[in-house]
């Protein structure tokens, strides 16, 4: 099965914000990171785009230079299940069964985390919402607690780019660090640069399966964008360059959103 991007969905990624647009290009980045941090407009922050489409890299970068929290919601529920709660217990029964954790718990669960001290200052949420209703539900608990978001970073990429990141994608099964074959070579083929081990493909890294989970993201993920761009919330950005690219252009966005008429 080969995928292709269809003319529709090329040309809308060709004209939503890139790295190298005129608005981005009339802004330079203050180089003391700490003094962007500082000056930094918009901090709670929603990341939205398909599978393999860059958002735990770039949630990962951004958090690390704003000192905000990044919330992945995989890890989230993972880190609740070993804490070994009552709740934890349920949910490792529910995925042990390989069924999805209903929206409301995965809600309460990010709530309850985002009213932690370290997310005092911001958070990045990537991984959730999943689909509209998630989404709903997750807004109408924050604004219970005086909290909103502030922006949601969708990213753009093309279904035949994610096929060519996630078919290369290699990881170490003992630290988890990610490599491909293409983009990102271990200095040993086939070894982890940090420890040796053979790397490994995830088994639901291959054609079909990466077909069928864009099918997915495309039916009940993609319109959780329409949500937030009926709140006025949502900014499209061309996500297809270097990861290094895409995190600078939405620093732009976050230091001045009034340039990009945010
Ligand atoms: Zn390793």
């Amino acid at each position: 099965m080969s995928l292709t991007v269809s003319g529709s969905q090329a040309s809308t990624i060709d004209s939503v914000l890139a790295p190298d647009s005129p608005e981005a290009l009339s802004i330079s980045l203050p180089a003391d990171r700490n003094q962007l941090a500082e000056q930094i407009k918009l901090r709670r922050i929603v990341v939205l785009g398909p599978p393999g489409g860059g958002k735990g890299t770039l949630a990962d970068a951004l958090a690390a230079d704003l000192g905000i929290c990044h919330l992945s919601t995989g890890d989230v529920l993972r880190a609740e299940v070993k804490s070994g709660s009552a709740l934890g217990k349920s949910l490792k029964e529910i995925m042990d069964r390989g069924e999805l954790v209903p929206f409301q718990i995965v809600v309460d669960i990010v709530v309850n985390r985002l009213q932690q001290p370290d997310c005092a200052k911001g958070y990045l949420l990537d991984g959730s919402p999943r689909r509209v209703a998630e989404a709903e539900a997750l807004e109408k608990r924050l604004a219970e607690k005086h909290i909103s978001t502030e922006i949601a970073i969708d990213l753009q990429v093309p279904d035949s780019d994610i096929q060519a990141r996630l078919e290369g994608r290699r990881l170490c099964p003992k630290c988890g660090a990610i490599y491909h074959v293409s983009f990102k070579k271990p200095r040993v083929d086939g070894k982890c640069d940090l420890d040796g081990t053979a790397l490994i493909q995830r088994s639901d890294d291959n054609a079909s399966v990466i077909a069928e989970r864009l099918k997915v993201y495309h039916q009940e993920t993609a319109p959780v964008s329409g949500f937030y761009e009926s709140r006025g919330l949502r900014t499209a950005i061309n996500a297809r360059g270097s990861a290094s690219e895409v995190e600078a252009l939405v620093l732009k966005i976050l230091w001045r959103p009034d340039v990009f008429g945010f």
